[in-house]
């Protein structure tokens, strides 16, 4: 059970881990901290957060976890802020999308608080305290990037929180992480903003091509509808890995424009039943795993 939790940016992330560590009984109080008194207010409203300050420093004084939950471009200002004000044994963590940027960040906190870096599978295209819902965790996968240094009591309480919280706690390197998550979830968001752009960009006075849209272009796109802050700084934070995997894309793009252009039906039989049968395989896998869940 953590005593004080203070949650710093109580949206989607931070917001949910506290309604699912409040429904849990594993959390005292929890203090809320952020930019935006509103949606603080909000998060009191919702039960999300015990009391809120905009006071960074206030916020952080008496917590026994402090979770940094804000998009990754506010990392070095808001560590930086609280690191004079943490007491002793405090634990530091944070839900962040990209991992080496946020243990490079935390590399500015003092020798008495632990900083273990995670990173929750977990989320929607929605933002802020309202989004927040206690059940975003259940049975997701919780990335948690350990130090060789790492103080094993804190990384305990960190793993035990996001299991309460209701997730699957994997251990993992934080280079490695940072190069599968750009893969499969920074270049698909990558992939969803250019596409909308792409289609919106043919938009004249005389015609809209969005008005025709369906399914597919809803089902594909559904994570452009994210937070353009957050994503930007996603990016920038992941840019090496994120550039490989944006050459990947394109390369495949050209094989489909050459198949086009030459009018290979076999080539572009076998790009898309390439792309079939790997995505049915992943499906077929992901329903075996939830049959399988104790
Ligand atoms: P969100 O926009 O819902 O919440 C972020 C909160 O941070 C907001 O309340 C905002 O007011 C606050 N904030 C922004 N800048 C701040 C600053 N400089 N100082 C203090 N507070 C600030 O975003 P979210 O979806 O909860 O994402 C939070 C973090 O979690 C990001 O680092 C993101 O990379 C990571 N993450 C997001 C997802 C997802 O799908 N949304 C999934 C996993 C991890």
């Amino acid at each position: 059970m953590i005593q004080t939790l203070t949650i710093i940016g109580v949206g989607l992330i931070g917001g949910s881990l506290a309604l699912a560590l409040k429904e849990k009984d594993a959390v005292g109080t929890v203090i809320g901290t952020g930019r935006s008194e509103a949606n603080l207010k909000r998060a009191q409203d919702l039960g999300i957060v015990d009391s809120w300050t905009t006071s960074l420093t206030k916020a952080v004084q008496d917590a026994d976890v402090v979770l940094i939950a804000v998009p990754m471009g506010a990392y070095e200002q808001v560590l930086q802020t609280i690191a004079p004000a943490l007491k002793e044994g405090t634990i530091v963590t944070d839900a962040g999308s990209t991992k080496q940027h946020a243990i490079k960040a935390a590399a500015c906190l003092p020798e008495h608080v632990s900083f273990i870096a995670a990173h929750p599978l977990a989320g929607t295209e929605k933002s802020g305290a309202d989004a927040a819902f206690s059940t975003l965790y259940q049975d997701h996968l919780c990335m948690i990037t350990p130090q060789d240094d790492v103080n094993a009591d804190a990384l305990a309480a960190i793993e035990a929180m996001w299991q309460d919280a209701g997730a699957k706690v994997l251990f993992i390197p934080a280079a490695e992480h940072d190069e599968l998550l750009a893969a499969v979830s920074h270049l698909p968001h990558l992939a969803a903003f250019a596409l909308v752009n792409a289609v919106n960009k043919q938009k004249t006075d005389e015609f809209d091509p969005l008005s025709f849209a369906a399914g597919g272009f809803k089902d594909f796109t559904r994570i452009a509808s994210s937070s353009p802050e957050m994503w930007r700084d996603v990016a920038l934070a992941n840019r090496d890995a994120l550039e490989l995997q944006v050459d990947k894309l394109v390369d495949e793009l050209q094989h489909i424009k050459s198949a086009l252009k030459n009018q290979d039906k076999d080539k572009l039989t076998a790009l898309f039943s390439s792309a079939k049968g790997a995505r049915d395989a992943w499906l077929a896998d992901r329903k075996q795993q939830q049959k399988d869940k104790p």
